[in-house]
């Protein structure tokens, strides 16, 4: 069927969804709070399983060329450097039909408006929704825009996850300091070679984005008791040096290129998941509104964009909207509610107290646990 959807938020999962819904041939309003459309400025991986949901809405090639396809990335110990496990990443695109992209933020999302615009979403920014009644949105305002479905794409601290719960999100435990870097001569060889350094309690990926001209960082380690929002929280230099004090010279490197750099501390917070992401029949929820999860195995957004495109699939094969709810959050609830308790055991894994002893049995990562495999073109919905 077709119907009327209100979409609330426009990041990467809303855009996705307002492009898929739209092209399926919905009548698709897409309201972001934001006075303009954007992403913040930082990378985001795109594994396989993500490309192959930007792949229906057209835009696969659009991201990978905008982006980078790693060829190899590594697990390097925090003490010495040393690789404690090299993954492989060419041959991606043909074991997985879709490539492995890093790419900046900004970039994606860019694609992701151009897609929704040109499949004739009509998309209001500066338009924050306060609450919502039956599958009506309602803006600060006071304007209501009606619809026959309401979608909550609105993040971490959803406004219309207030319909399904009154429990706000959590502090996961986890900060994370957040920055971009030219790659310069004396970062080439860490470039060459991009991956994760591990270690008790901590650790610190880097990728490239922007053909190679960038280098996305991100430092993670447990700190308790601190909740800011974060990204516009100023970084001390004195601290970052300190958590990683005693790590190996690539570590070293990386902070003081990343002490040069606009830099931002972020808390991490997450939800616990829901038994139901269907309120009256026609509100639902999708990405980081119905299931934020720790970033540990870089799935957030690829879980977002795979909801977006299982709802969209499951509205135009259904009679009803609140048929096509139940098709929805039955074939992706299981599946987001597994990459949110694997996401935290991950975490345990990789900044577990035996660096020495990772990766020698049972290595589980996004790719062993099979989450590249998902096609949601084609899941059964
Ligand atoms: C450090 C870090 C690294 C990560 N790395 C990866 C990675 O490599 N790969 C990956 O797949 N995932 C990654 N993630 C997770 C990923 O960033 C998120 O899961 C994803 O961005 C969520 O997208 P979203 O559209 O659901 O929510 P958001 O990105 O939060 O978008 C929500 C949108 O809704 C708008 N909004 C909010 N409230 C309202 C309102 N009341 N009314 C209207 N609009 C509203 C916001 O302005 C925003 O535009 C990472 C996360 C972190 C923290």
């Amino acid at each position: 069927m077709k119907a009327k959807v209100v979409i609330a938020g426009g990041g990467i999962a809303g855009m996705t969804a307002a492009a898929a819904l739209a092209r399926a041939g919905s009548d698709v309003t897409l309201l972001e709070s934001a006075p303009q459309f954007g992403e913040i400025g930082a990378g985001v991986t795109l594994s396989p399983n993500a490309m192959l949901g930007l792949d229906h809405i057209g835009v696969c090639e659009a991201v990978a060329a905008a982006g980078v396809e790693p060829t190899r990335q590594r697990i390097q110990h925090w003490q010495d450097g040393r690789t404690l496990v090299a993954m492989d990443r060419t041959g991606q695109r043909e074991t997985y039909g879709a490539p492995y992209v890093t790419v900046h933020r900004a970039d994606l999302h860019a694609i992701l408006t151009g897609a929704a615009r040109d499949a004739g979403v009509d998309l209001r920014c500066a338009s924050p929704v306060v609450s919502s009644r039956g599958a009506a949105a309602i803006l600060a305002d006071g304007s209501v825009v009606e619809g026959d479905v309401l979608v909550g794409a609105d993040g971490v601290k959803s406004v219309i996850r207030e319909r399904f719960e009154t429990t706000p999100p959590h502090f996961t435990g986890h900060v994370a300091w957040r920055t971009l870097v030219p790659v310069s001569e004396d970062l080439r060889d860490l470039s060459d070679f991009p991956g994760i350094i591990i270690g008790p309690g901590a650790m610190i990926t880097r990728y490239n984005i922007r053909d190679f001209a960038f280098m996305n960082l991100v430092f993670f380690a447990r700190q308790e008791g601190w909740t800011d929002d974060g990204w516009t929280t100023p970084v001390n230099p004195a601290e970052l040096r300190q958590v990683y004090a005693g790590w190996c010279p690539d570590a070293q490197r990386l902070i003081e290129a990343a002490c040069r750099e606009p830099m931002f501390k972020w808390a991490l917070n997450a939800r616990q998941p829901l038994d139901s992401w269907i309120v009256e029949d026609k509100v639902t929820l999708i990405g980081d509104a119905a299931h934020a999860m720790t970033p540990f195995l870089g799935h957030g957004a690829a879980c977002g964009i795979e909801d977006a495109v299982v709802l969209a699939r499951a509205l135009a094969q259904s009679e009803s909207v609140s048929e096509a709810l139940r098709r929805y959050q039955a074939a992706r609830h299981e599946r987001a509610t597994f990459i949110q308790m694997e996401s935290n055991a991950n975490a345990d894994r990789m900044q577990g107290q035996q660096t020495d002893f990772f990766g020698l049995e049972d290595m589980k990562d996004e790719e062993s646990l099979g989450l590249f495999t998902y096609d949601c073109r084609t899941v059964p919905v």
